[in-house]
């Protein structure tokens, strides 16, 4: 069985500069990097041949000013870079962030004045780098070189140390500073680095045989050979596809083999080996199943294609079946192997894929376990490289998902969509694998004048049914199941219509409700309830007599009014607002305790006394017997209608009928002093009650009568006046009745008079 461990190959600084290489490089047609970007040939002649060639440190004097340089990912000199920067030298940095931090230790613990120690290769661009950031930096590669420095002193490593080293070193150091407390380390070993060499030990453990893959030039690919040898005897060391089918006769006989790489290893000598070492050992089942599965994926590939190795199929011209690697296709594939760069996969044609681990998975959690070798995977093609294809699994599964809502959308009736183009007739966008037309007539309830406003906006959608698309676009696309027909109208009027149901079904006659006053007409004013115009008649507005609405409402103005009438078919709502507030006599009987002066003006008179306005709609009755402390017979005789008098409350009954007196205001009349029998008679006749004439009681009583009286029966009171409001029948039918008994009062006292005259005459 053959296994790629899962930190294999480019880590992600590596892998970030090599991208960044071919990008500069497609971008400016010819770059350099400064020395090779990583370790190894293959990947350098690879860079070469697409415009990233290699500028030695040495040979940096040879650089144009406007030539585009590129930092690797181990760092560069400080000095050196400004120098490069000065020259014109358009500079581009992909130092990886795990140098860079190393590279700010080194500043500031140097700044605060220690000295620094550097545990690594003092040949290593890395450390070159590094000690440009340092005073007076001291190399060291071994322990028991390291002299105990005599003051503060701050130790860092270089990146690919491994951590046994490190933790030697550090050990080491501790001893020696025991009392001091001069040196500080700094765990400075990079995380992939050490990831890589623990899972290196372990699967040294646990196989057979180890193959290490990767450049003699890379540090951390040697690294990872000695952590390997020294668990496992059976580790070896290879740089090419080469190099491992010259050893296949005896790496053949190991049952448990596991691939490891260096940081600096591409990803396609990992899948090569990977395939060479598959189909050669004596693991049939593997064998079975990767053939099993290519079979599947590949109708069209041949036996003997199977039998080839991937280098094979890279030299070949042999044509493996029709296959254009189109970016943005959807591909089916199978899964060859995953490690922790990313996972490679078999697919149709000459070339094989390469899933880089961000492009794994939606949710950025790649775990190469996810991936067994022999699932089929499905792919989009992102990008057609010289050696494979480059692929991306999360845009699959995106536009899965995406699907997959569309689907939801649909099922659930109602969805939302961004238009996204003008088309006959109408608006289109994508829902999905879905393409939606909206016919303008179905953008809103009503004309829709320039389809351009719409462009770029969300409409809310349902699918209309079949017999429904009858507009926009004509031919082939309305027969196709992936393009729909879709309405906002129908959504909007079936909520207008809901809105509509839930108003009328919720609104009844004698309801509050609270309603904004939209506008004003000569009959009342249009009120907003719930969205829904109702009327307020002119005359539902107020107790008192108005014309103009705007007398007691405003505009804008929310307000609480009465249902008086819901006429559904007409569509009709009356309101009330004057029903909500007091009556004038309400407020006048607040306003005016009985004894209270007021003024006011005489609006009617009648014999029998005159009615005096004391508030707008409010008027009391001045009996003719209390306008003077004289006898009066017609009210007329004292007061003219429009003159201004001032009178005394004296009584305010239980129906709002107010009596006043102006008499009670008037002084008494001066008595004139009389001779003493007369004082006499007059101290005795101010004991009597005034003796009145017989039409003046008559009246009186009858008057009396006409009143209403406390505690009386209902039904007694109905044909009495309400109240003395101002040209209310009730007022008048008081005057009528009252204007009646003057008159009977009259018609009764003629005899007596007729008698009277015929004996003066007499
Ligand atoms: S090995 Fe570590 S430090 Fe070196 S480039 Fe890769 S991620 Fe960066």
């Amino acid at each position: 069985m053959v296994n790629v461990a899962k930190n294999a190959g480019f880590c992600a600084g590596v892998k970030h500069a090599v991208d960044m290489a071919l990008e500069l490089a497609e971008k400016y047609g010819k770059i350099y990097t400064i020395g090779q970007v990583v370790h190894n040939e293959l990947v350098t002649k690879y860079l070469k041949e697409h415009g990233a060639d290699v500028v030695e440190l040495t040979a940096l004097d040879t650089l144009k000013p406007g030539d585009v340089v590129l930092i690797r990912a181990h760092g560069l000199d400080k000095n050196l870079e400004q120098k490069l920067v000065d020259r014109g030298i358009k500079l581009f940095d992909a130092t990886c962030p795990v140098v860079k931090k190393n590279q700010k230790i080194v500043e500031e613990e140097s700044n605060k004045g220690n000295d620094i120690i550097i545990v690594g290769d003092k040949d290593h661009d890395e450390v070159l780098g590094l000690m440009s950031y340092a005073k007076n930096p001291i190399v060291y590669k071994e322990s028991y070189k390291i002299e105990f420095p005599s003051k503060p002193t701050s130790v860092v490593f270089q990146t690919t140390i491994t951590a046994e080293k490190m933790e030697e070193i550090d050990e080491y150091l501790n001893k020696l500073n025991k009392s001091q407390n001069l040196v500080v380390t700094f765990n400075t070993i990079c995380y992939t680095t050490k990831k890589r060499q623990e899972e290196t030990a372990e699967l040294a453990k646990t196989n057979d045989a180890i193959i290490v893959l990767g450049s003699k030039n890379s540090a951390n690919t040697i690294r990872l050979y000695e952590v390997a040898k020294k668990i496992n005897q059976n580790s070896y060391f290879f740089q090419t596809i080469e190099d491992v089918k010259s050893n296949l006769n005896y790496l053949k006989d190991y049952k448990k083999v596991s691939i490891v790489a260096g940081a600096s290893t591409p990803p396609w000598l990992i899948q090569e080996v990977n395939k060479v070492m598959s189909t050669t050992q004596k693991d049939a089942k593997l064998a079975q199943e990767t053939e099993m599965t290519k079979e599947a994926t590949s109708q069209e590939q041949t036996k003997e294609d199977k039998e080839l190795t991937m280098e094979d199929l890279l030299k070949s011209n042999k044509s493996m079946g029709f296959m254009v690697y189109k970016p943005g296709k959807r591909i089916k594939g199978t899964v060859i192997s995953a490690t922790e760069s990313g996972v490679f996969v078999a697919i149709d044609g000459k070339k094989d894929g390469f899933i880089d681990k961000a492009d794994a998975c939606l949710d950025g959690a790649y775990n190469p376990a996810d991936f067994v070798p022999g699932a089929e995977i499905q792919a989009i093609i992102v990008a057609v490289n010289k050696d494979f294809v480059s692929l991306s699994k999360k845009e699959v599964d995106a536009k899965l998902v995406e699907e997959e809502e569309a689907e939801k959308a649909l099922s659930a009736g109602e969805f939302e969509l961004v238009m996204t183009e003008v088309v006959k007739g109408g608006l289109r966008g994508r829902l999905g694998k879905y393409t939606i037309f909206v016919p303008a007539s179905q953008i809103k309830v009503g004309f829709v004048n320039n389809l351009e406003d719409y462009k770029g906006k969300k409409l809310r959608l349902m699918i209309m049914p079949p017999k429904d698309a009858k507009e926009g676009e004509e031919g082939e696309e309305k027969k196709n199941s992936r393009y729909l027909f879709a309405s906002q109208r129908m959504i909007l009027e079936k909520e207008k219509k809901e809105k509509e149901d839930a108003f009328w079904n919720n609104i009844h006659v004698k309801d509050i409700v609270e309603g904004k006053v939209k506008r004003f007409t000569q009959f009342g004013a249009f009120v907003s309830v719930r969205g829904f115009d109702c009327l307020a008649h002119v005359s539902e507005l107020s107790w008192n007599k108005i014309t103009d609405p705007s007398k007691v409402l405003n505009v804008n103005e929310t307000y609480e009014f009465v249902v008086l009438k819901v006429e559904r078919e007409t569509g009709k709502i009356s309101l009330g607002y004057k029903q909500l507030q007091k009556k004038p006599y309400e407020i006048a009987a607040e306003k005016y305790p009985i004894g209270t002066v007021v003024k006011g003006k005489v609006e009617r008179i009648f014999p029998y006394g005159a009615f005096i306005s004391i508030d707008d709609g409010v008027d009391g009755l001045v009996h003719v017997s209390q306008i003077s402390h004289n006898w009066i017979k017609d009210a007329n005789e004292a007061l003219k209608v429009g003159q201004e008098v001032e009178a005394k409350i004296i009584s305010f009954d239980d129906e709002n009928r107010i009596t006043l007196s102006i008499k009670e205001l008037l002084p008494e009349p001066v008595v004139e002093e009389a001779p003493a029998e007369a004082a006499e008679g007059e101290e005795k006749a101010e004991e009597k009650p005034a003796k009145k004439s017989s039409r003046a009681k008559k009246f009186e009583e009858k008057v009396e009568n006409a009143k209403p009286k406390r505690g009386a029966k209902k039904e007694e009171k109905t044909e009495e006046p309400k109240s003395w409001v101002s040209g209310s029948s009730s007022t008048n039918v008081l005057a009528e009745k009252l204007k009646a008994l003057v008159a009977e009062t009259a018609e009764e006292e003629k005899p007596a008079k007729k008698k009277a005259s015929k004996k003066d005459a007499e």
